[in-house]
């Protein structure tokens, strides 16, 4: 066992970081506080060949592993918390799933165009009354001469406000096994965009309704029965929530241990008082023991997507220790870390965002408590 990184690994996160130091590290505290997407980022980073890193050359990719992704994030945040978004939307999220089950239509009509940085694209699937209890989904999809009429609506959706493609989640039938996925164009008739609201991140996003809108046979991505598939998928998309958790936590520590180092009061400088020191101390020990579990669940997924075990895992620690690190960091820059001159309270709003996206961390729990028990617990009423 060894818990190093490969010298390639090293090399390509060095470089990483160095791309991102140069260029992303000036007006990283703008991006934060903007509310659409960074698109000069993204076509920066399309060139610098870090979207589609764990896609196949064939397919336009870079071939690369699920660890290189993290490691892309890290690197990335390290300089600006905003844009390591980017490397989750062209690696992590519904572009992944697009990438491992699309025909080679879609992969021509839509991912390469993804892969420039000229468009993003969002996974539709919670809808007002299907939260966590996703498999509820009533957006159905009807059949009609050679595909289907889709009716429904979704929430909360990610980049919802300006993406020009949906992976939804649809019901071709009743039931789990009814489920499965269809790619819709934002432009397509029948698409109508709820007004904008905002998380508390400051990230738009706005309720998507589909009005009858006519989605050919081949747009369909995953038919009925897909939807284990597609949840399969859907943990890459976890790992890269949990890797911009822990990253966006680092970030805040750096920030405060560097103001611990310099700030005084009492006459001392704050790194001089044990009552900081130990914060920090606690604090470290949570983004290491998360950082371990997030390198194990990638690095295992390697040849495939990763364990639902191990993602619950390095997600409910990442998400939690990204959390508590940035608000630890906040505390002790006092003032400063919660006025928006500093980046560390936008670290914290993101943070807390992701304990509920992709997976509430009550969630995570009932599924890691069905992998200990060796069943599962049905969460509804008898
Ligand atoms: C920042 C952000 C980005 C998001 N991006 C997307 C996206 O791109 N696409 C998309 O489709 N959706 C997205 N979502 C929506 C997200 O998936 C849902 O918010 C999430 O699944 C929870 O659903 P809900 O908000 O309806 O809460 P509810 O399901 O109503 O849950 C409310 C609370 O009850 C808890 N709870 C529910 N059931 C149980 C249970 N059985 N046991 C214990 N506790 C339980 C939950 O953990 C939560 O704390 C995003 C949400 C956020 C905050």
């Amino acid at each position: 066992m060894d818990f190093r990184l490969t010298p390639e690994q090293e090399q390509f996160a060095d470089s990483v970081r160095r791309f991102a130091a140069r260029h992303l590290a000036p007006g990283a505290l703008e991006r934060a506080h903007r509310a659409d997407y960074p698109w000069d980022v993204s076509r920066l980073m399309a060139q610098q060949g870090l979207l589609g890193i764990t896609i196949k050359e064939a397919d336009g990719g870079q071939g690369g592993s699920l660890i290189d992704a993290v490691l892309a994030i890290e690197a990335v945040a390290a300089s600006c918390p905003r844009s390591a978004d980017v490397v989750q939307a062209g690696n992590f999220g519904p572009i992944r799933v697009l990438a491992e089950y699309g025909s080679e239509l879609h992969k021509k009509k839509f991912l390469s165009r993804l892969l420039k940085g000229e468009g993003v694209i969002s996974v539709g699937m919670t809808e007002p009354e299907a939260g966590s209890a996703v498999t509820d989904l009533s957006t159905r999809a009807i059949p009609d001469k050679g595909g289907y009429r889709v009716q429904g609506s979704k929430v909360f959706v990610t980049h919802s406000a300006y993406a020009d493609l949906v992976l939804t989640y649809v019901r071709f039938a009743p039931g789990l096994n009814g489920i499965g996925s269809v790619l819709i164009g934002t432009k397509e008739k029948g698409v109508n965009r709820g007004k904008p609201s905002a998380f508390m991140s400051g990230e738009e996003w706005a309720e998507l309704h589909f009005d009858d809108v006519f989605v050919p046979e081949d747009m369909v991505l995953l038919k009925e029965g897909g939807f284990k598939k597609q949840i399969a998928g859907f943990n890459v998309e976890r790992i890269g929530n949990a890797a911009r958790s822990l990253a966006l936590g680092r970030y805040a520590f750096e920030q405060a241990r560097q103001w611990a180092l310099q700030r005084k009061q009492f006459g001392r400088l704050l790194c001089e008082f044990q009552g900081l020191q130990w914060k920090f101390a606690d604090v470290k020990l949570k983004l290491d023991a998360a950082q371990l579990l997030l390198y194990r669940a990638a690095a295992n997924a390697d040849r495939g997507f990763p364990s639902a075990e191990e993602t619950s895992l390095a997600k409910l620690a990442c998400n939690q220790a990204g959390f508590d690190a940035a608000n630890e960091a906040l505390q002790v820059m006092g003032g400063t870390g919660y006025s928006q001159g500093s980046l560390v309270e936008y670290c914290l709003r993101r943070c807390r965002g992701w304990m509920i996206a992709g997976g509430s961390l009550e969630m995570l729990k009932n599924r890691i408590a069905e992998g200990i028990f060796g069943r599962s617990f049905p969460q509804r009423p008898e």
